[in-house]
């Protein structure tokens, strides 16, 4: 027996509640859609067996050697030209998938009780990744639409108390599923600026669209106020573990002097295979199938919710893109007590309290419908609401 006194921060370190629910219900049999996986079947593998050959074959040393903390100039040079507005490529700071563009953003923002704003509900990563900073998260109200900037404005703090920086999903948010209006956007932007807040714009789903492509990002309207993180886990592949951050020249330097301390550079293959990918607009073709893919997946769990929810004081969101939707259970139903009725009866989700950075509201969930098929939505669907009506008779 050792008897290590371990640093203060490691005692707030904690595995994600997510993955604790994943040991439980990733179960053989059992209908996950608890999980935050993209669907395999997206997984362009052809492409990069090739990408791969050509990269070994042609650039082999240079693949395997050490490489700049920025990032591969090529692979910098396709996410500016990839990007909605003007970046310049040396604002994009290539990073281990944007988890850790979350870490390395805490590290340069946040001190021990730092105020900083999230979404009411936001990523649970990203409070499992600020976490160890100390930081106070203050949860934002939020509707369909987002954060409520009046709300905004009275949680932001003044003098050594102001916030720090404020985290926000714009597109197709995790857990929820919802995306913010135009209106929204620029009432965000524009507050954020006035009040000298950097916005932290979080945003994997994008480019997961269904009908239409959602307003500009926040870093298009004001690119000095707002440092954008993008990944390619969701559009390629997230084993990858490439994502990027656009910042703004204030903080580029110190964000890249934190990533050289964490892991000196991303790895070089990783970073040449996803350009090479990338080229001959690769995304702009591959990108579709995946829109379709998952357009068709949440129209079935629309339809099955519909049905089977008949009659049951439950609601849910409709998201216009992305990978998850939200469940809100009837008042006094706690989420987490459901859980074991659905495993029983086949299905499993994740509990929506996790997700809060203060007061939970416990009688929410999130549903991923993107790596089950259309019967096993509509399985998993009618299991969820027989759990409903078991623990509504008990
Ligand atoms: N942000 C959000 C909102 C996410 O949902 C995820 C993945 N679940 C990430 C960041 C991290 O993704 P990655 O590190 O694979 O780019």
């Amino acid at each position: 027996m050792t008897n290590w006194t371990l640093a203060a921060r490691a005692a707030k370190m904690n595995s994600s509640a997510i993955r604790e629910i994943l040991k439980l219900t990733d179960r053989p049999g059992i209908i996950s859609m608890a999980g935050g996986l993209p669907s395999p079947a997206a997984f362009p593998i052809p492409a990069f067996t090739a990408a791969c050959n050509t990269v070994m074959e042609r650039d082999g040393a240079a693949a395997l050697q050490y490489s700049t903390t920025e990032g591969f100039p090529e692979l910098r040079q396709a996410i500016a030209d990839f990007l909605p507005w003007d970046v310049n490529p040396e604002q994009v700071l290539i990073t281990t998938g944007s988890q850790q563009a979350l870490d390395l953003i805490g590290k340069v923002f946040l001190d021990k009780d730092s105020r900083m704003l999230v979404e009411k509900p936001t990523y649970l990563g990203a409070l499992q990744a600020f976490t160890p900073m100390e930081p106070v998260a203050v949860g934002v109200d939020s509707d369909d639409e987002g954060m409520l900037v009046e709300d905004f404005a009275a949680k932001a703090g003044t003098g050594a108390d102001k916030a720090r920086m404020a985290y926000v999903l714009p597109n197709f948010q995790n857990p929820t599923g919802r995306t913010m209006s135009e209106a929204r956007r620029q009432a965000l932007v524009e507050k954020a600026k006035e009040l000298d807040i950097p916005l932290i714009e979080d945003n994997p789903y994008g480019d997961l669209w269904y009908e239409q492509e959602p307003p500009l990002p926040l870093a298009a309207r004001n690119p000095e106020g707002v440092i954008y993180m993008g990944s390619f886990s969701k559009v390629l592949a997230p084993g990858l573990r490439v994502g990027f951050i656009v910042a703004p020249k204030s903080v580029y330097g110190k964000l890249t002097q934190a990533k050289q301390a964490a892991d000196l550079h991303s790895p070089s293959f990783n970073q040449r295979v996803v350009a090479e990918v990338m080229k001959h607009d690769f995304l702009k073709n591959h990108i579709p199938t995946i829109r379709a893919m998952y357009k068709a997946q949440r129209d079935v769990m629309l339809m099955a919710l519909e049905s089977e929810m008949e009659g049951l004081d439950v609601r849910w969101t409709r998201p216009v893109g992305g990978m998850f939707l939200w469940v809100r259970l009837p008042q006094g139903m706690n989420a987490q007590d459901l859980l074991p009725e659905a495993v029983e009866r086949g299905m499993a989700f994740v509990p929506g309290a996790p997700f809060f950075a203060g007061e939970p509201e416990t009688n929410t969930l999130r549903l991923s419908y993107v790596t089950v098929s259309p019967e096993q939505i509509r399985k998993g669907i009618a299991a969820l609401a027989a759990a409903i009506r078991a623990q509504l008779a008990k």
